[in-house]
This record gives structure tokens, sequence and C-alpha cells, in this order.
């Protein structure tokens, strides 16, 4: 029964409030053992993917990929989170508008392969982004607010090309006994959401 959270949602206010606070347990600084042990999957054999991280906040996943020679796009409403992500791999990085979206900035790294957009995933589309060879999902669809689902995975599914692998990580609890986020998301909402 995923009803107790079906309504429950958490705002980007609340959001960047948890970055504010340093009330981010979500944030794995030896980054996540999944991605290694999947990581061939992601790859598929590939070099120079273009990787794509909903929600990124300042998931080490990134730099490792990075150093890999994948180019690598991430989202996140909290500068902060944002700046920290650089700041914590002494990456130096330029700043610039996003001319798309109001109020939206990108921040990329001098080299060049590491562009975090800072904005609501909401205000992103392939247009604007690019299509990925790659996805890392973890903490962003669990993160994402239940009743915005349909939305994300709709948007996730046109930020794909067709040969892409997309790597997810979510969590099994009783939704009876935390609020979340992480949400609980059922397998079967997964093949429904995704096909
Ligand atoms: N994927 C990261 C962070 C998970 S926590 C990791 O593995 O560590 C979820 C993150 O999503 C938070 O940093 C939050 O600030 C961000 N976020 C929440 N709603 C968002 C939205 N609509 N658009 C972009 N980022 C959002």
């Amino acid at each position: 029964d995923v009803g107790s959270q079906k309504e429950r949602v958490v705002t980007e206010e609340e959001w960047l409030q948890k970055w504010e606070m340093g009330n981010i347990g979500f944030h794995k600084e030896e980054g996540h053992p999944l991605l290694q042990k999947y990581l061939d999957v992601l790859l598929n054999g590939r070099s120079g993917l273009r990787i794509f991280f909903p929600l990124c906040g300042k998931a080490v996943e990134m730099k490792w990929l990075a150093d890999m020679g994948h180019s690598v796009v991430g989202v996140e409403i909290s500068e902060q989170a944002v700046k920290e992500f650089f700041s914590e791999h002494s990456l130096p990085y330029c700043e610039e508008p996003v001319p798309e979206i109001s109020g939206a900035k990108m921040f990329q790294s001098t080299s060049g392969n590491i562009s975090l957009y800072c904005c609501s995933i909401y205000d992103l589309s392939s247009s604007i982004v690019g299509k990925f060879d790659g996805v890392w999902d973890r903490g962003a669809l669990v993160a994402v607010n239940p009743r915005d689902r349909q939305r994300y995975a709709s948007l996730m599914i046109n930020l794909v090309e067709k040969n892409s692998s997309y790597l997810l990580v979510t969590v099994s609890y009783d939704p009876n006994k935390h609020k979340g986020p992480p949400f609980y998301v059922p397998e079967s909402e997964i093949q429904s959401l995704f096909g």
C-alpha cells in the first residue's frame, strides 16, 4: 500500500533548506557501489558517452565518469550543491546563463566535460541539453514527488537516445513506516512508467 505516500510533496524550498542546513544524509562521499557493480551495463563497451545525472546533488560519480573520458551533464536546483561539487573536487568552472530558461545557470568545468544545470529538471528538454547515451538515476526518481512521477518519466524517456542504458536505483521498504523521500516506487510502477 503506497497510498500513504501518494500525496506527499517536498517543495523546492525544502530541498534548498536541506542543503543550507547540511541535512544531506543522501550524499555518499565514497560514491555508490552499485555504479561500480553495473558500470559495464551502463557503458556496454562504449567510450566517450554523454551521461545524464538527473537531480544530481553533488554526486561524486559525476567525477568518476568524467575521469573515464565521458561527458557528464547534471541538473540540480541547489546552487550550493553545484558549487560544492566543483570546489570539493578542486575543479575550476565557469558559470553562464541558460538563454532558454529564465533564471537558470549552467556551471561548466573549465575542461568542458562536466556541465551542471542549476534549475528544475522540469525546465529541461532535449532541445536544450541534447540526448544521452546513459543515465545514472540514484536518488532521483525516488526523490521526485509521487504526483510528478509520470511527468518525470516522460521527460527522461525524451532525453535518451534509442541505444541508451538507464541505471535506476530504488529502495525497498514499508511505505507506511516512513514518509519519504526516498519514496518507495514499486517494481510494477516502474514497469508502467518506463515500459
Ligand atoms: N542524486 C544525488 C542527490 C539525491 S537527493 C545523489 O545521489 O546524491 C535529490 C536532489 O534533487 C537534491 O539535491 C535536491 O536539491 C534535488 N532536486 C529536488 N527537486 C529537484 C528538481 N525539480 N529539479 C532539480 N533538482 C531537484
